[in-house]
């Protein structure tokens, strides 16, 4: 008996030391790297190496892998856990690229950047949208024409969902939108007073394996699917974090805009990094303290 009232009280005595040590501001410190290591790595992808090896280099800790044709760097940015990987482009690549990203590697969230043509003649090359929703541009159903016919591509008013929630409908007609995750939105908005490069301003992000160059068909899509700016990943890689329930949030700088003659600037997809990987330390920053 009294061997146990001894053990107990040695006990008590060291679980006092052990709480107030954990207390302490210093062990704090000490313990933020191992912290930050707990979380799950973010992926940011970006489709060309001017979209992506900015942000790989400046990774610490850095391991490359490459699964098929895809490239991944697995490290860390400011203790956090990140990994780049480069898609390559359209939507296809990007599609394989997410859901190998997120088989392997089990991702907090996604973010996918890189380059865009813009839509809206209020945006200019340098702003960056913030892709609050992302929307396939790609997919339709066109109107019946006979041989001879012809074809024009203004008169493609039929969306096609090619993620129905009703399976059982094998023609479904909308304009399906993903919207982006809340508290990705919210880092980038935290990120976004240190952007001096242009605006960054919400919007729709389009996307589809077409580079569209006819004005007419670029304000159809404006007006019809609101969008701001077009590219060829983003909306292939929301669709497929949205099946497995992953974060998602597109970021897209504009590097060209034909409606109001903004020339394509190859400087934009580095900047475009720069940016998102402050949205990712922000968000990082935000899931350890939440921790
Ligand atoms: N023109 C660039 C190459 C861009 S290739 C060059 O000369 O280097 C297409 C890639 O850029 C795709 O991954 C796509 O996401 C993005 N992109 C940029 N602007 C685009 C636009 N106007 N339309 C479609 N994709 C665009």
């Amino acid at each position: 008996m009294k061997r146990l009232k001894y053990a107990v009280g040695i006990v008590g005595v060291c679980a006092a030391f052990l709480f107030s040590a954990c207390n302490s501001d210093e062990s704090k410190k000490d313990n933020e790297p191992q912290q930050q290591m707990k979380l799950q790595p973010i992926v940011i992808q970006g489709a060309l190496p001017v979209e992506s090896e900015r942000m790989a280099a400046k990774l610490d800790h850095v391991t490359v892998e490459t699964i098929g044709g895809w490239k991944f760097w697995k490290g860390t940015y400011k203790g956090y856990p990140m990994i780049i990987s480069k898609t390559r482009m359209g939507m296809s690549n990007s599609a394989a690229a997410t859901a190998i990203a997120i088989q392997k590697y089990q991702p907090i969230a996604i973010i996918n950047q890189g380059t865009s043509g813009g839509h809206d003649p209020e945006l200019n090359v340098f702003d960056i949208v913030l892709g609050k929703y992302t929307t396939n541009i790609g997919a339709f159903r066109t109107p019946q024409q006979p041989i001879g016919g012809g074809s024009d591509a203004l008169t493609w008013h039929e969306a096609f969902d090619v993620l129905p929630e009703d399976e059982s409908d094998p023609e479904p007609i909308a304009i399906r939108k993903f919207e982006s995750d809340p508290e990705l939105l919210i880092a980038a908005y935290a990120a976004k007073a240190n952007y001096s490069k242009g605006q960054v301003v919400e919007g729709t992000i389009g996307s589809a394996d077409v580079w569209n160059n006819e004005l007419d068909r670029i304000k159809f899509f404006h007006r019809t699917y609101g969008t701001s700016v077009e590219e060829m990943e983003a909306a292939s890689v929301a669709q497929i974090a949205h099946q497995f329930k992953v974060p998602f949030l597109g970021i897209r700088i504009l590097s060209n805009n034909i409606t109001n003659n903004g020339a394509y600037d190859p400087a934009t997809g580095e900047a475009c990094q720069d940016y998102v990987l402050d949205v990712a330390e922000q968000y990082m920053k935000a899931k350890s303290e939440s921790k």
